[in-house]
């Protein structure tokens, strides 16, 4: 029998309803098995861990990171698969410093949560916890990655986004299709899934917490970027541009985007689009950001960007070692 850790961090999926006054609090992890009974007839053994203080996840940080990534890193050895419950506001930022954080990762990392609170009658909470411990306590097929599991669908973590604040089909993969999706059966896509690595776990205890997310506009000016290059101790921003990757060709935007780079900041050029890829150089209106040395992120999300830009820069000194790694798919987190 497999041995599962459900970690519960916060979030809507954890509230259930007060038996006296109806009100809707947090629930007792501890207690997982009086408001999921039906968890019993998988066949694993769980085991729940926490959070204390348990939050919503828009207080998610580096710190909050850090921690997760050692719980893990603590209980490794005694559990087959972990299963995270976690808002969803910020769950693929998690997903993506997670898959950094965790290198060598052999065992399945499933975070899920809810757009309904487990204790209303047509929660979506109840069937995602269930699949997630599911494909975490699979016995035939092992996935050694952290995935975002959420209406039927099992995602690479570091893939998606957060699209939908209403439908229960709150997450999209633009560039990656699902690992996996659950019907009758779980039928899972074995030639997307990561390959078991070939070396022990790894575990990173180190982020940067001095990067931005810029995204350009029409209405950009001159001070909003002088204001940016002014910011203490910057040393990384995900640029967020239109399309293919492009951004506003005149003159003082040039100028300025020069002056942050020639100041040391790495800066990697993503998509606003939720699907497709950066190909700078394919218009002018990227040519001169290539020709300054701004990073290509190719098919990356922004979330999984700022993670990469954290763990890069927090991890690793050396410029040129930076804008390899940079530069390079560590994760399964773009396309070469
Ligand atoms: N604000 C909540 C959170 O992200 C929303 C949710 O869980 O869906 O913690």
């Amino acid at each position: 029998m497999r041995n599962i850790l459900v970690i519960y961090t916060g979030g809507t999926i954890g509230m259930v309803k007060d038996v006296t006054s109806g009100a809707l609090k947090p629930f007792d992890m501890q207690k997982i098995y009086e408001v999921l009974p039906v968890l019993r007839k998988i066949n694993c053994n769980i085991e729940t861990y926490q959070c204390d203080p348990i939050i919503d996840s828009s207080d998610m940080n580096a710190d909050k990171w850090l921690l997760l990534a050692s719980l893990i890193e603590d209980n490794y050895s005694k559990y087959d698969g972990f299963v995270i419950l976690h808002g969803t506001d910020t769950m693929s930022y998690t997903a993506s410093a997670l898959s950094f954080l965790l290198k060598n990762l052999a065992k399945p990392i499933i975070i899920t949560g809810s757009q309904l609170p487990l204790g209303m009658i047509r929660t979506d909470g109840r069937d995602n916890i269930i699949s997630a411990v599911e494909i975490a306590a699979n016995e035939s097929v092992t996935i050694p990655e952290v995935c975002i599991f959420f209406d039927n669908k099992l995602y690479r973590g570091n893939r998606t986004t957060k699209i939908n604040a209403e439908y229960f089909e709150a997450f999209y993969s633009g560039n990656l299709p699902s690992l996996a999706k659950v019907g009758i059966n779980i039928s899972y896509k074995q030639h997307l899934i990561l390959p078991q690595p070939n070396d022990v776990l790894f575990v990173y205890h180190k982020l940067c917490n001095d990067v931005i997310i810029m995204k350009i506009h029409p209405a950009i000016s001159k001070e909003y970027l002088n204001a940016i290059s002014n910011i203490p101790n910057l040393k990384g921003i995900v640029m967020e541009t239109y399309g293919s990757g492009n951004a506003p060709t005149n003159e003082w935007f040039l100028q300025g985007i020069k002056k942050i780079i020639d100041k040391g900041v790495m800066i990697m050029n993503v998509t606003q689009c939720k699907a497709g890829s950066v190909e700078m150089g394919h218009y002018q209106a990227s040519c001169d950001l290539k020709d300054m040395g701004v990073i290509s992120g190719r098919d990356i999300t922004t979330e999984a960007a700022l993670a990469k830009m954290m763990f890069v820069l927090g991890n690793f000194n050396d410029r040129k070692v930076q804008k390899e790694l940079l530069n390079s798919n560590i994760c399964g987190e773009c396309s070469i």
